[in-house]
């Protein structure tokens, strides 16, 4: 009895979440596994769960083969969808600031959750050909940067055999059967501050008795310009964005304090070590120019490492990948800005990770695109309320991928 994976995907997708609220999801998630007869467990930070695939003849002898996890995040988004298809989701939710919201799989994650599906499903089928331990996991809350390091928090490396790689995969803007892959930084990193300013409050019209962190805050600001302008490479990419600034209430009064939230990326970990090291001095310099009694306090809110793709194993997944799709189906997509929290568990492990994309675009639309240069303005991106990727070939190309990858890292029998 084969999975309906079109079923699975458009029902999935008229039923959206949002993240750590993916209880259905999950639910569906456990009856599919269920169903293929594959052990799992549920409610692995929050909302997420694992399955195990073991297919070691000799697993206490020693002869272990292959550990290879393969994760799917679950979240949708609070946007309100208007692609028009006829499994579009009218679905709402509540936020975690209590506000009513339209949700959507803005994101794709609904394709990554059904792919992987059809992955297991194949590779339960065909245990005679390859040997070792497929680890799947579902993961929640991927949008927030939270769902990775929750599992991890829960246990899963403990309750699942640790991987020996992670591979994972992203839908996008490409033509179907296109492949986006390369070695190194594939995503951005990125940090999310809150810097609290500690001054003296009193009276507006007595300065001289305050420690004034609206000054504080307002030099600080300007001053963290400079950690792009003047401090980094100019060939190196980093952003230092202060997208929030809150201090007092009223003309008259001198606040007591004033919190900035800052928002950092870059591309590698030196370099979040540098800016994070710049920022923190920064700070703490300008509080200390004015005369601050206590010293700052600096918060990492969130905190998403970049996504680096291990340099030989994407090499051998790009000949899997080529091998079995062809040689022109597998390019070089460049570092994408957006940031992902999949790598956690590669670097918990201390493993590679190789994360790609593929595309979900009709070919024949993304050339049209393409030829008058409109790729970006016609063809509606992650994140867009028109985003709908192509259900079919994407789906089946999706499992093809998975199956492809995690062969390519399995023992052969
Ligand atoms: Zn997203
Ligand atoms: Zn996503």
């Amino acid at each position: 009895m084969a999975l309906d994976l079109d079923a699975i995907y458009t029902d999935l997708h008229r039923h959206p979440e949002l993240s750590f609220q993916e209880t259905r999801t999950a639910g569906i998630i456990a009856q599919r596994l269920t169903e293929l007869g594959i052990e799992f467990e549920e409610g692995i930070g929050r909302t997420g769960l694992a399955a195990v695939i073991r297919n070691d003849d000799n697993a206490d002898d020693g002869e272990r083969g292959p550990v290879v996890w393969l994760r799917a995040d679950m979240d949708g988004l609070p946007v309100e969808e208007r692609t028009g298809l006829a499994y579009a989701s009218t679905a709402r939710g509540v936020d975690p600031q209590g506000l009513d919201v339209p949700v959507m799989h803005a994101c794709g994650h609904d394709m990554h959750v059904t792919a992987l599906l059809g992955a297991l499903e194949r590779l339960v089928a065909t245990t005679d050909e390859w040997r070792g331990t497929v680890v799947a996991v579902f993961q929640p809350a991927e949008e927030y940067g939270a769902g990775s390091q929750a599992m991890i928090a829960d246990g899963v490396f403990d309750r699942f055999p640790r991987p020996d790689i992670v591979l994972g995969q992203h839908v996008t803007v490409l033509p179907t059967g296109t492949i986006g892959v390369r070695p190194g930084t594939q995503m951005a990193a990125s940090d999310g501050l809150r810097v609290t300013l500690l001054g003296r409050g009193g009276h507006g019209s007595r300065p001289q008795a305050t420690i004034d962190p609206v000054v504080m805050a307002a030099a600080t600001v300007m001053r963290l310009q400079t950690i792009v302008s003047r401090e980094t490479d100019p060939r190196h990419v980093a952003v230092v964005t202060v997208g929030s600034i809150h201090a007092g209430l009223k003309n008259n009064i001198i606040p007591a304090e004033a919190v900035l939230e800052l928002s950092l990326r870059y591309t590698d970990d030196e370099a979040r070590a540098r800016v994070l090291e710049k920022v923190e001095r920064i700070v703490r310099a300008e509080a200390a120019a004015s005369g601050a009694e206590e010293e700052p306090v600096i918060r990492v809110d969130h905190s998403l490492p970049p996504t680096i793709n291990d340099d030989e194993a994407t090499a051998r997944l790009s000949a899997a990948f080529t091998r079995a799709f062809g040689d022109d189906k597998v390019v070089d997509p460049g570092m994408f800005t957006g940031s992902e929290d999949v790598s956690w568990f590669a670097r918990e492990a201390g493993v590679p990770l190789v994360f790609w994309f593929w595309g979900g675009v009709d070919p024949q639309v993304y050339a049209d695109a393409a030829a008058s240069g409109s790729i970006e303005r016609d063809i509606p991106t992650n994140h867009s309320p028109f985003f709908a990727p192509l259900l079919q070939p994407t789906l089946d190309n999706g499992v093809a991928n998975l199956v492809t990858a995690a062969r390519e890292f399995l023992a052969r029998r």
